[in-house]
């Protein structure tokens, strides 16, 4: 999977290609979609969410251009897999899921995958963690409107946000912002389909 469908398809920081062959992705879908773990698609995880396809995350995973290092926040922990994929490259991973029931199945994912450093807050990702920031990097795997500002005021000084950003159920772009000082820089990265982003700075719930 890691040769045919990801460095085949442009993605070539060699650390980000040794993580992804590192995490077993069988561990965080669901035991009936287990041989369907290493297709390079989406799947349903429960709660009426995915877990993403395995291109997208080493997509954005090089695109966050991670240092040992970095402290990061991800945003949707879903089933905790782009979380452990982000742990093989830095030790300092905090994680925000809004869905409860699917905290407590990232933490049980992660804990047989041997993830050990990834702390799983559940709550309102859209609103980060002002506590533990500035952040290095920060990646939402679920689109919003726009970037949370919440999560912007987050990223410390030469940091990297990755997020879709878009319509709801419709076209999203995966867009990256750098802070350099008081400036934020904004590069479109490309087409994507991610779940809604809900939240006091994403969508109202359905
Ligand atoms: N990174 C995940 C992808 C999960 S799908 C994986 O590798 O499996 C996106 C997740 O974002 C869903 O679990 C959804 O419940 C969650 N989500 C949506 N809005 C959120 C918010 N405001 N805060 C935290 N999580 C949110």
């Amino acid at each position: 999977m890691v040769d045919d469908d990801i460095a085949a398809r442009g993605v070539g920081d060699p650390r980000v290609l040794a993580a992804m062959r590192a995490v077993p992705r069988e561990r965080f879908v669901p035991p009936a979609l287990a041989e369907l773990a290493y297709a390079d698609r989406p799947l349903p995880i429960g709660e009426g969410q995915t877990i993403s396809q395995p291109y997208v995350v080493a997509w954005m995973v090089e695109a966050l251009e991670l240092a040992p290092t970095d402290r990061v926040l991800e945003i949707g922990t879903g089933s905790g897999y782009a979380a452990a994929v982000l742990a093989q490259l830095t030790p300092h991973v905090w994680s925000i899921e809004r869905v409860p029931a699917l905290a407590a199945r990232a933490r049980a994912n992660l804990a047989a995958a041997d993830v050990t450093t990834v702390q799983v807050i559940e709550g309102d990702g859209t609103l980060g963690l002002p506590a533990l920031a500035p952040f290095d990097a920060i990646v939402l795997t679920a689109a919003g409107p726009a970037v949370p500002p919440a999560l912007s005021a987050q990223l410390a000084d030469g940091g990297r946000l990755v997020a879709p950003v878009g319509v709801q159920d419709g076209p999203q772009e995966l867009v990256r912002l750098r802070r350099a000082g008081a400036r934020l820089e904004l590069e479109a990265l490309g087409a994507v389909q991610f779940v809604p982003l809900i939240g006091a700075q994403g969508f109202a719930p359905r």
